[in-house]
């Protein structure tokens, strides 16, 4: 049996097939034995429930995860690693491997055409270079799935898990609470990729929500203005919002007031009731 977690036969294997790693593609793979097994138990899949993988690399978590669930859908972009794949998976008959990029391909239509209506779950080691971009797509799409359970640098973990309205939250932990209940699961060290990145790396599950905690007439509205409030994280709420939106200082001062929030606040002590209402009073005035 193939030994994904052994580091000579990971090597053995990648430079048979002339494979180098791509620093721009985010390329750092897992070697640490203890991890997928976790990965793969703790993402929900299994006998009834399908998952789809987002970057293979050399197979490691898509070996584990194919022991649990009934069928494994991985999507890699980096072509050289399909015949690498196609021998380090080859015991199962379980996984379809697609060569494409997460971020063009359909997502919603591959769910339809290979689990039909059955119940899904996205799990991944993602590649550090685009994981917001990925993780917002997927909760965009709002797909028919239970969860997303995604490895991320340890610091965007913190970011995505802090509840909004306390100091650690961004722009990012509002939208993710928007789709999904966030969990921090555990952290990994560095030293467990090969080769090792500079940073720490965590696990995180984002739990879809059936609705939003919040409900806004305006959903496109409600992410304008919580990418405002953030974008000039020194500033106050006020200032953010005003450079942010292109609404004057005096409206934005009106909608605040009228929203219940006091002139001094900052992006970081907003809750998502009070973006909402931020959202909605913007939405009533214009
Ligand atoms: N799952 C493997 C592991 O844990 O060892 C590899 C994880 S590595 C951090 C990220 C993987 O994502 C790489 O194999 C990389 O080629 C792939 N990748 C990068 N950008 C991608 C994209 N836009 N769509 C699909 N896969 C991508």
């Amino acid at each position: 049996m193939n030994n994904l977690t052994d580091i000579s036969y990971v090597k053995n294997v990648l430079s048979k097939h002339g494979f180098t790693f791509s620093k721009a593609l985010g390329q750092n793979f897992l070697i640490n034995p203890r991890v997928c097994p976790r990965m793969a138990e703790e993402c929900g899949c299994g006998d009834n429930v399908g998952v789809i993988e987002i970057g293979p690399g050399a197979g490691v978590l898509t070996n584990e995860l194919a022991r649990i669930s009934y069928k494994v859908v991985a999507i890699e972009l980096d072509k050289r690693l399909i015949p690498v794949l196609e021998e380090t998976l080859s015991e199962h008959k379980n996984v379809k491997i697609i060569n494409g990029d997460v971020m063009k391909l359909d997502i919603a239509k591959i769910i339809r055409e290979e689990f039909g209506g059955g119940e899904v779950v996205i799990c991944a080691n993602l590649p550090y270079y685009i994981t917001s971009p990925i993780i917002m797509k997927l909760l965009e799409e709002r797909l028919p799935i239970n969860s997303l359970t995604v490895m991320v640098q340890k610091e965007a973990a913190d970011r995505i898990c802090a509840v909004p309205g306390t100091r650690e939250s961004g722009a990012i932990s509002a939208a993710v609470n928007y789709y999904s209940k966030p969990e921090f699961l555990f952290k990994v060290s560095k030293g467990s990729f090969l080769p090792a990145p500079k940073v720490d790396s965590a696990v995180i599950k984002l739990n879809i929500l059936k609705n939003p905690p919040v409900s806004v007439k305006d959903e496109k509205m409600f992410f304008k203005v919580v990418k405002a409030a953030f974008s000039q994280r020194r500033k106050t709420l006020s200032n953010s919002l005003s450079s942010g939106l292109s609404i004057s200082k005096s409206d934005i001062s009106g909608i605040l007031e009228q929203a219940g929030i006091k002139q001094t606040a900052r992006a970081e002590e907003m809750t998502m009731e009070d973006f909402a209402a931020i959202t909605e009073t913007i939405t009533l005035l214009h």
